[in-house]
């Protein structure tokens, strides 16, 4: 498994730091089952695991703004196994890129993480295909529609056709993940899956 996974040897609970697992059963007991995604235009299929509230929440915010890396294992073998259950045909994995500012002080994106984890679980190769064009604003704080207007056109992607698999952690209006998936489609991709850890 990647580097992320492998830190689970060290048996620490990634929700509260408990030692002896990789997500204590406390820390299980409040992981709730993801509401229906958004619809993500020019997707194919949209699946999220859990609800972002309790476990998941700390987990998307320790991986996304507390550098914690650990984060990422439990979160990437949750979502490969939700991506197995309701099957995939994608052949590379990618995720939506971060914004420079961010990824260069944390020193990762935390969606890179998430997504090269998860393709290393499905077998498939990981592939950074989406890049960022211009500053836009942070998407939080914003208004659907507002978020809507704010990331059209942010994204850019190069590839040559196939099926991809674009992995993000968190789902809200669905407006990047959009975003992202117009632009592989534009880009050539066949079919675009959506897969977030979590669903606000
Ligand atoms: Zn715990």
């Amino acid at each position: 498994m990647s580097a992320a996974v492998s830190l689970v040897a060290k048996s620490v609970c990634a929700g509260c730091g408990a030692g002896g697992a990789m997500l204590c059963p406390r820390c299980q007991a409040t992981l709730l089952p993801a509401p229906p995604l958004p619809s993500v235009e020019g997707s194919s299929s949209a699946v999220a695991v859990w609800q972002y509230a309790g476990a998941a929440r700390t987990l998307v915010l320790d991986l996304k703004l507390s550098g914690r890396r650990a984060a990422a294992a439990p979160m990437a073998a949750a979502l490969a196994r939700s991506i197995l259950r309701v099957g995939t045909s994608a052949e590379v994995v990618t995720w939506v890129p971060g914004r420079r500012r961010d990824t260069s002080a944390r020193g990762y994106n935390h969606a890179e993480l998430l997504g090269r984890a998860v393709a290393e679980a499905l077998g498939l190769d990981a592939r950074a295909l989406l890049r960022r064009r211009g500053h836009r604003p942070d998407q939080a704080g914003l208004s659907g529609a507002e978020r809507r207007r704010n990331i059209e056109g942010a994204f850019g992607a190069r590839l040559s056709g196939g099926a991809i698999l674009l992995v993000d952690d968190l789902v809200t209006t669905g407006a990047t993940a959009s975003a992202c998936t117009m632009a592989l489609r534009r880009a050539g991709a066949k079919r675009v899956e959506v897969a977030a850890v979590c669903c606000a």
